[in-house]
């Protein structure tokens, strides 16, 4: 009989968020087991739902939106994100520099498709939001992560970025806010990343999701907004700012200099073509989103849900004997580290398996997030406090005893 096999493509791809862990969850909740889930940043389950407005706006546009749309998306949908672009000071973005997705990922994969030949290479932070490193594996070219510094904030450590350039380098990912770090990155920091990109010929690809969820009183700064010379791809979506992550929309806008990126624009409206379109109903809360009040801004002052469960998490994380931790500016993840001489982990995925059995809590690995060593570990801290007090007070009494 005929085997049929997956893609070679697909070998080399570290997808580890869905991994050997996931699985194990998977049927320790088939057995009936009550697992704490601390390892996906899908808002809504925890609580977080959607303004009431985005769903109104999205039923009352049902019947209209049951055809396929434009496939770069609707116009009401594109105005308002140029709109944005415009508040964010990100240059030169016309009706038809923006192309709707199903989320960010899809438009992830399909700038990387649409651009990559094999032998080329994309810088990518390590650590990433791992759907970058599969989507340029999957498209030919070679990931190459540069560092993200935790004694610096994690911020990406520009002398790592730099040598890691070669004449095969197409592009840098920055993804700002980050996931996995919940950092934010300043001004001086994107200015010489752009300079970087700017010496080198290099498209900027700015992954900025998480732009609306910044806390105490920060600021995001659209990488955009600083290279009107450069070409800068930039991603965002509704997913996380209005916890729609199941309506799949999101947007990619292409900014600045489209001088020398022609071919590659051609190439871009051929993959958008071929999948039609994006989800149109899902456009058409676009416009409502992004104008008036539909905002996350009271989930991020003192006395808000997302505030209030950063500080706890944080304060609770960094008094674990063996643990160490950056304070997340933004998003909803941090992103500990575990003492290598105290804990001795060799493999953070046993780690996190082990962590399951024993107190039946789901967290993500850090090599899962292509982190260069098996001593950290991310946990979203979307459930609610309760939850949280519960979680963490289970996580201490496992270190207090743990070495592999
Ligand atoms: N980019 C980053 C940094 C993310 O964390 C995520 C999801 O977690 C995405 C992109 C994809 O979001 P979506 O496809 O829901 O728009």
């Amino acid at each position: 009989m005929r085997i049929f096999e997956k893609s070679t493509k697909l070998n080399n791809i570290c997808y580890d968020i869905r991994g050997p862990v996931m699985d194990e969850a998977n049927r320790m909740v088939a057995e009936g087991m009550d697992i704490i889930k601390l390892n996906i940043g899908n808002p809504a389950p925890f609580g977080f739902h959607a303004p009431d407005e985005v769903i109104k706006d999205m039923s009352l546009n049902l019947r209209s939106t049951e055809g396929y749309s434009d496939s770069r998306g609707l116009f009401s949908a594109r105005k308002a994100i140029m709109q944005y672009c415009q508040l964010k000071h990100i240059p030169n973005v016309s009706i038809d520099d923006i192309y709707t997705g199903n989320g960010v990922s899809e438009l992830i994969t399909m700038s990387m498709q649409g651009l990559l030949n094999p032998g080329d290479e994309i810088l990518v932070p390590a650590p990433d939001y791992p759907l970058w490193t599969g989507a340029v594996t999957l498209a030919g070219g070679t990931p190459v992560h540069y560092l993200c510094d935790e004694q610096a904030d994690w911020y990406p450590d520009i002398a790592d970025m730099k040598s890691k350039i070669t004449p095969n380098t197409k592009g840098i990912v920055v993804i700002n806010p980050n996931n996995p770090t919940g950092a934010l990155y300043p001004k001086e920091l994107l200015l010489e990343i752009v300079q970087l990109a700017r010496e080198n010929e290099l498209i900027l690809f700015a992954d900025e999701i998480y732009d609306r969820l910044v806390m105490d009183g920060k600021e995001h700064i659209a990488l955009a907004s600083l290279a009107p010379d450069l070409f800068t791809v930039s991603f965002n979506g509704l997913s996380k700012s209005h916890r729609v992550a199941g309506y799949r929309i999101g947007w990619m806008c292409l900014c600045g200099n489209k001088s020398y990126v022609k071919s590659y624009i051609e190439g871009l409206n051929l993959l958008s073509s071929m999948r039609l379109c994006s989800n149109v109903p899902a456009q058409s809360i676009v416009q409502t989103s992004l104008g008036g009040t539909q905002s996350a801004d009271e989930l991020l002052l003192p006395g808000g849900r997302l505030y209030e469960q950063r500080e706890y998490i944080y304060n609770r994380l960094k008094n674990i004997p063996g643990v160490s931790v950056v304070k997340p500016s933004a998003a909803f993840y941090i992103f500990p580290r575990l003492n290598p001489d105290k804990f001795h982990i060799t493999n953070d995925e046993q780690f996190a398996l082990d962590l399951l059995h024993e107190t039946k809590i789901l967290i993500t690995c850090g090599t899962g997030f292509n982190w260069i060593a098996p001593d950290h570990f991310r946990i979203v801290y979307l459930p609610d406090m309760e939850t949280l007090k519960t979680a963490t007070d289970r996580i201490e009494r496992f270190l207090s005893t743990y070495h592999q």
